[in-house]
């Protein structure tokens, strides 16, 4: 799997070092990193759709889809919001005026090869991480 090991050590944290389904507590070197969303149903490796898993869950999800998948997915985008972990991409804003704005993000709009997230007056377009595109609705 293709992702930095701040961005891993960041998920093993926020997941309070336990696995996300079964909650038994690991250590660093034990864990895996499950797309809480699968990639074959085009879950991204932002870290927002990657969770802290055992090895014994991950086998045992397999390529199931959640059904609360797009919840799940707000509440970690937003957590990482305010853990700093969105930054923008070649925006001409600050980090703080970007960080306020994704904090009303309210919605789960879509996932392509990024994902789209919406609150009740702009669209973003996220890919790693990063926000590369915002647009005014409404
Ligand atoms: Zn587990």
């Amino acid at each position: 799997m293709n992702i930095s090991n701040v961005d891993k050590q960041y998920i093993y944290m926020r997941d309070e070092c336990k696995c996300y389904y079964c909650k038994k507590s690991l250590k660093f070197n034990k864990i895996t990193l499950d797309h809480y969303l699968p990639k074959s149903k085009k879950g991204t490796m932002d870290v927002f759709n990657l969770v802290t898993c055992c090895k014994f869950c991950n086998k045992l999800k397999g390529n199931r889809t959640p059904e609360d998948y797009k919840e799940v997915i707000l509440h970690l985008f937003l957590k990482a919001v305010e853990d700093n972990r969105i930054l923008g991409s070649g925006l001409k804003l600050s980090q703080k005026f970007l960080k306020e704005e994704l904090l009303k993000v309210n919605k789960l709009e879509d996932l392509n090869d990024h994902v789209t997230f919406q609150s009740d007056t702009k669209r973003f377009y996220i890919k790693n991480n990063k926000v590369f595109k915002i647009v005014n609705i409404n």
